[in-house]
């Protein structure tokens, strides 16, 4: 089974660990649940009429640990490219691989820099639409990407988008991976 490592446990990772985890890929997210999405009073998901960020966060922490996803509280400190993929260390020592990597750190870019991906417009680190960079197998989603448009719904919707990149690679050969269900299911 391929893997995937998300650093940043904000709306953005938690939705791509759980389109990754619901659809087989062994997904490991690191964060120590410190999102501004603490602050939050969402009005203005949708679905969703009205919740505190916090309550979010604990219902979609759950989500992608009940799908398959192992959630590690811990920070990342340093990351590197590797000839099949990534690793990151954490500030207790551990070090994880995975083939592709999704950086989801919200306004802290330093590690994303570190792969040497570039800054642009606003200190965005450069990033597709659809998520991708520079480097292969390198994915930048939410405010790190898109410093001028914060918002939550905004950034579980790259997370989306770059793992459906992913599981196009995985499943479907490149060519374009849907995650439908439908009520006959
Ligand atoms: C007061 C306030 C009110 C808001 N109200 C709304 C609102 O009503 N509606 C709305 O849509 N948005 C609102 N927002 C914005 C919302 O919080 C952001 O849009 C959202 O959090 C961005 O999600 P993200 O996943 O891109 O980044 P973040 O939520 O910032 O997530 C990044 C995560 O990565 C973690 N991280 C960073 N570096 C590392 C590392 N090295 N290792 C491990 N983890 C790391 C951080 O601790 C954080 O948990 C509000 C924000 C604030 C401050």
């Amino acid at each position: 089974m391929s893997s995937a490592l998300i650093i940043g446990d904000g709306p953005g990772g938690l939705s791509a660990a759980l389109y990754l985890a619901k659809n087989d890929i062994e997904t490991t997210i690191f964060g120590q649940d410190e999102t501004p999405m603490h602050y939050a009073m969402l009005y203005n998901y949708l679905g969703i009429p009205e919740m505190t960020g916090s309550e979010f966060q604990k219902i979609g922490r759950q989500q992608v640990k009940d799908l398959g996803a192992e959630l590690i509280e811990a920070l990342v400190e340093k990351t590197e490219k590797t000839d099949d993929g990534f690793t990151v260390t954490t500030d207790g020592g551990d070090t994880y691989s995975g083939k592709y990597l999704i950086i989801a750190t919200g306004s802290s870019r330093e590690l994303a820099e570190s792969l040497g991906l570039k800054r642009g417009e606003e200190g965005a680190i450069e990033a597709t639409r659809e998520a991708e960079t520079a480097v292969e197998n390198l994915f930048v989603v939410g405010r790190t990407t898109r410093p001028h448009q914060v918002q939550a719904i905004i950034s579980a919707g790259d997370g989306a988008s770059a793992a459906l990149l992913i599981l196009s690679k995985e499943k479907k050969e490149g060519k374009r991976f849907c995650d439908w269900d439908s009520v006959d299911d």
